[in-house]
């Protein structure tokens, strides 16, 4: 797989607020030299034996407050790749917190640290020379509210590949990534229509191929289906099947049947006191999914998912 330099040029900007934030306007052009690419994992459609998945992710110690105060604490865990991860917890455990910190998304907010740390393919992603656009281009987010741009379908796919510098066959590499999305046969007429036009589903598969347009690593997904109707949610959720090979997928999501659905493993964080009597997020649990459901080894989190608790 080849990786351009992401050049940024401020040609019709709008303000990107995902994962095109890997290229957001008015930051200094970068190189995306501070990943190995070859330590991507291949698209390959046989099941992972466990001994052979890439873990993406180390995570040790993991902090994070916000104006010092205490969001999550002390995380550890690993994430591997061709699966999907599910988080879940009560509200206000640091769900959100946590997967903002897989692609440094929070560095944008005033007063907010960590302490630990986080490897991808085994390098810090804190390291002094890591650039935080790059890594936000191998890993992508999704949020909760579909938020295209206001622009054509075309040009909300187009903007990133576009600012980084991805310009070979730009055509292809958009029917290429609404493809992927499931999105194609919907959209391949009115290409230039008003992404807004779309539905509130479509909108957010858009959201999809537009992170999977600059060729990710990871996508990271905050509640992608709580705004959407029932069959939305079901096609959002057969796009995570579909796509888990080729993508790690880590999903927040606060609706425990839907965890059950799509993740093979799932993080049960939840609330612990602080000696100066805040809370903050701690991971309780992370297991296979089933074992979360069904025979789950703290009490926390069996409270949790029989309904006795949150
Ligand atoms: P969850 O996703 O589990 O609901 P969050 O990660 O959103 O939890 O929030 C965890 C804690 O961090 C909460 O106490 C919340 O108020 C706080 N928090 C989240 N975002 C910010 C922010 N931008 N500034 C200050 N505190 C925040």
């Amino acid at each position: 797989m080849q990786y351009a330099n992401p050049t940024v040029t401020q040609d019709e900007a709008p303000e990107p607020t995902n994962e095109a934030a890997a290229a957001r306007p008015g930051h200094e052009p970068h190189a995306a030299t501070s990943f190995d690419p070859s330590t991507l994992h291949a698209v390959d459609d046989t099941p992972i034996a466990e001994d052979e998945r890439t873990t993406v992710f180390e995570i040790r110690g993991l902090t994070a407050r916000y104006s010092g105060a205490p969001a999550i604490r002390d995380v550890t865990m690993d994430i591997h790749s061709g699966r999907v991860t599910a988080v879940i917890g009560p509200s206000g455990c640091g769900k959100s917190t946590f997967i903002r910190c897989l692609n440094r998304m929070n560095d944008l907010i005033p007063g907010f640290t960590t302490e630990g740390k986080i490897l991808y393919h085994g390098q810090d992603l804190h390291a002094s020379g890591v650039d935080p656009v790059a890594v936000r281009r191998r890993i992508g987010m999704v949020f909760q509210r579909p938020n295209p741009f206001p622009k054509s379908i075309y040009e909300n796919v187009a903007f990133g590949p576009r600012v980084l510098g991805m310009r070979r066959d730009l055509d292809g590499r958009v029917e290429h990534a609404l493809r992927r999305a499931a999105l194609w046969d919907e959209v391949k007429k009115r290409l230039r229509s008003s992404a807004l036009e779309l539905s509130g589903g479509q909108q957010q598969r858009l959201c999809i191929a537009r992170a999977i347009a600059v060729e990710p690593d990871v996508i990271l997904l905050d509640e992608p289906a709580s705004a959407l109707d029932p069959i939305a949610t079901a096609s959002i959720e057969d796009l995570m099947h579909e796509l888990k090979r080729e993508y790690t997928f880590v999903i927040v999501t606060h609706n425990m049947q839907q965890a059950a659905r799509v993740a093979d493993r799932t993080a049960f964080f939840s609330l612990s006191g602080e000696e100066d009597g805040g809370r903050s997020g701690v991971l309780v649990e992370y297991d296979a999914t089933e074992k979360i459901f069904t025979n789950p080894s703290d009490k926390r989190t069996e409270d949790y998912v029989t309904g006795r608790f949150g």
